[in-house]
């Protein structure tokens, strides 16, 4: 893909999880004033907040490859400086490392909740819902 392919996709992805950012905050409205059972109702808005940090952190992957895309240091690993790998750009757009890189972050904990491991994150988000929640 082109770097302008990239910006693209990138536009497209901020404008989809800025959607559905803005379309969750209403539900989330929503859910909090309803007469629904006080657990599940909790469990509910700890979903919705888990997912809420997710796609806002995302939002924040997404706006900062923008910005590397712009200052020319798109595709080049914010550690160590080697070019990040075609096929792992092409999946993921706003990754900002290498994948080496990548995996000592997520494993030192400062990638937690990195993009490309959002999945994750949110499976751990619905189990600590039903633990003792976020409080
Ligand atoms: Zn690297």
């Amino acid at each position: 893909m082109s770097q302008e392919q990239y910006r693209k996709a990138l536009e497209i992805k901020a404008a989809e999880l800025s959607a559905s950012l803005r379309n969750r905050e209403g539900i989330h409205i929503e859910t909090a004033s309803d007469m629904q059972d006080e657990v599940q109702q909790e469990t509910e808005r700890d979903l919705i907040v888990t997912s809420l940090d997710r796609d806002s952190q995302m939002l924040r992957h997404v706006r900062a490859a923008l910005k590397r895309l712009a200052d020319g240091s798109f595709g080049v690993c914010v550690d160590c400086e080697e070019p990040i790998g075609a096929k792992r750009l092409a999946a993921v757009p706003w990754a900002a490392r290498c994948l080496r890189c990548q995996e000592r972050a997520d494993e030192n904990g400062d990638g937690r909740l990195a993009a490309d491991r959002a999945g994750g994150a949110l499976i751990a988000g619905a189990g600590r819902a039903f633990g003792l929640g976020r409080l």
